[in-house]
This record gives structure tokens, sequence and C-alpha cells, in this order.
């Protein structure tokens, strides 16, 4: 295939062809094909969500599942890789929050803190953030006793042969309990309310595996460390009584959800009851032409790093084939 071309095509009447929003694998991703295809394509990395570009990756150490890294690799470098490979094939980057979209009218509008630009389409993929107890202690021991993927850290030395506790009684909290199992000694469900509100098939499992105990009226108050520092248990109070003890654990599971950045669209294109951006099965196109969306902020099912970039390359190439069809 072609080599890096960094000669500029402006397009016509200063109307990008496509707009990429967020910096993650599916943002980034995005940008690679979309550059490759020579749409010139401008990337509003975003900073203020999360201080820095490359998003949730930039947050944790070891990435042992991303294909070609046999070894793994730490977020932070893929999250680098990614970038200067967008950047290698001419996407424009751009280390700007966008604050304001308006796909009403065309050409788009695409506001940031420091520019305005208009354009023919747009990718969306600003991603999500799991939801987070505010625990007293939660900054000191995030990703060093409690994370919010058991997918990503089940299987880390850390936690393997453990006992681990999950906070939550939906469906994420069950599925995290139910894959903690593969790993774990034994893992305890911190459920606040009386019962779960997981589907009927999750309860089933989970009250059906003796490696799961579940803890009713629980609320979770902090995590304890030993006299390494290291995470030894978890502050609990039975909601009922009041009764304050500590479960020993040396990991805690958030499964309390996710919350997709979709605010920009509220309004424009047709999100779920949950907030997630409404994509046609198996595609990346929203309820707008032109608009398309990849990555966690149109995906509560699967949330990984190489499922984002999958869908940042099926926007990208959609974007493509809508651009050459609506010439
Ligand atoms: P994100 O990575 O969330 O990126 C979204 C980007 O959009 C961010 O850069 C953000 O700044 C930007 N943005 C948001 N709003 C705006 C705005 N208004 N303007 C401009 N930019 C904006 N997955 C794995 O496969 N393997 C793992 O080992 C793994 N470990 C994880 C560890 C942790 C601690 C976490 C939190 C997640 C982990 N995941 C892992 C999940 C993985 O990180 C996500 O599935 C993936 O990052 C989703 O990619 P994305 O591109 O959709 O969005």
């Amino acid at each position: 295939s072609s080599s890096p071309d960094s000669s500029s095509s402006s397009p016509a009447k200063g109307v990008e062809n496509v707009v990429i929003i967020g910096s993650g694998p599916a943002g980034y991703t995005a940008a690679i094909y979309a550059a490759r295809a020579n749409l010139k394509p401008l990337v509003f990395e975003g900073y203020q969500v999360g201080g820095v570009p490359g998003g949730q990756l930039m947050t944790t150490t070891e990435v042992e599942n991303f294909p070609g890294f046999p070894e793994g690799i730490t977020g932070p470098d893929l999250m680098d890789r990614m970038r200067r490979q967008a950047e290698r094939w001419g996407a424009e980057l751009f280390q700007e929050d966008v604050e304001f979209i308006d796909v009403n009218r065309r050409p788009f509008t695409v506001q940031s803190s420091e520019r305005k630009v208009k354009c023919h389409s747009v990718i969306y993929a600003t991603g999500a953030a799991a939801r987070r107890l505010s625990l007293p202690r939660e900054d000191e021991f995030w990703s060093r006793g409690i994370s919010a993927c058991a997918i990503c850290d089940g299987a880390s030395p850390l936690f393997k042969g453990q006992v681990l506790a999950v906070v939550g009684g939906g469906d994420t909290a069950t599925e995290e309990a139910l894959y903690l199992t593969k790993y774990a000694r034994h893992v305890h469900l911190l459920v606040r309310k009386d019962q779960l509100r997981a589907s009927r098939a999750m309860q089933d499992r989970v009250f059906n595996n003796s490696n799961i105990t579940v803890h009713f009226n629980t609320e979770t108050l902090d995590v304890v460390s030993n006299t390494k520092g290291q995470m030894s248990g978890i502050l609990v109070r039975k909601v009922d009584t009041g009764e304050e003890s500590v479960l020993e654990a040396k990991g805690l599971f958030y499964g309390i959800g996710h919350s997709p950045n979709s605010q920009l669209l509220e309004g424009q294109v047709e999100l779920d009851s949950t907030g997630y951006v409404l994509v046609e099965e198996g595609t990346a196109k929203t309820s707008v032409e032109g608009v398309f969306a990849a990555g966690d902020v149109q995906d509560h099912e699967w949330r990984q790093a190489v499922t984002a970039a999958g869908s940042g390359c099926i926007a990208a190439l959609s974007v493509e084939r809508y651009l050459a069809t609506n010439d």
C-alpha cells in the first residue's frame, strides 16, 4: 500500500471531510484508517476528560490482551504508538475538548475550546468511564487493589488465587463475580440492596456457584491495608443494623456500571435509555446520516481496547464510503 503522505489536499470551501472526536483506541484507529484513505481527518483528542489524550488505557499499567504484544504493553505505551501511527499517516491532532456539536444542519459544526470547524462527517469516539464509588482511599488503591475490569485484571498476579470482592447487584457485577471465580480463591459479592437486579439467569448462576458468597444489605465504605501498605480487606456496613466489619479481601472490583460520554449528542442523535449512542447493528451508523459512533460510547457490552479499535476501523471505512456516495 501507499506510504505516509504529508502533502496537503485541503478540503474544498473550508469544509473538512471528517472530524474524529476522542483519542482512545477507537478514535486513533479511525484516524489511522481515515488518514490512509487520504481524508485528512482532524482529531480532537480531548484533555480535560482524564487530563491527557489517550483515553481510558492511560489509567492502567499492563495491557495483556491486545494482540501483537506477546509480552504485554503498558496502556500509555500502547496509546502513544497508536497516536504516532495516526500522525505518521497525516491525521491532524488537536489536544482540545470539543464543547459543542451541531449535526442538525449540514455541513456539521464541531466547536472546541480553540476553534470551530465545519465538516461533512463526524466519528464520535468519546468513550465511557467506569462509575466509581469515591471511597476515601480509592485513588490510593486504584490499580493496586481496586479495579473496574475483571477481564482486564482478574488474571494479574495481584489477584490470582486470592479472596476478592465485587461491588454491585446488576448484570455487570454478577458477570464480574462469575468471571473472577476462574482465578480467585473465593469471591464476595457486596450488594447494597436486599436483592440482585441482575437477570434471572445470571442470578441463578451466581447462587449456584459455591465460590461466590452474596452479601445483601451491605454497603462498601472503604478499603483497609496491612502494615506493608497492601490492600488487605474491605470495610463494610450492614444497612439494616448499621454494624461495621472488615471483610478480608485482596481486591475490590467495581461492577456498578459505566457512563458513556455522549452528552454532546444529546437531543441530536438517538441514545438508549442509559445514554449509549444507538448504532445500527453491526455498523457504526447513528440515527443521523454522516454521524458515526465507535468504541465504548456505543458499546455497553464488550468494552475492550480491541473491540473499540475494530469499531473505529468500521467507522472510518463507513465514512469513506459515505463521502464517496455523497460527493
Ligand atoms: P476511551 O479509551 O474511553 O477514549 C475516549 C477518548 O475521548 C478520551 O481520550 C477522552 O478524553 C476523549 N473525549 C471524551 N469527551 C471528549 C470531548 N468532548 N472532546 C474531545 N475528546 C473527548 N481493555 C482491554 O482490552 N484490555 C485491558 O487490559 C484493559 N484495561 C483497562 C484498565 C482500566 C483501568 C480501564 C478503565 C479500562 C481498561 N480496558 C481494557 C478497557 C479499554 O480501556 C476501553 O474499552 C477502551 O479504552 C475504549 O476505547 P474508546 O476509544 O472507545 O474510548
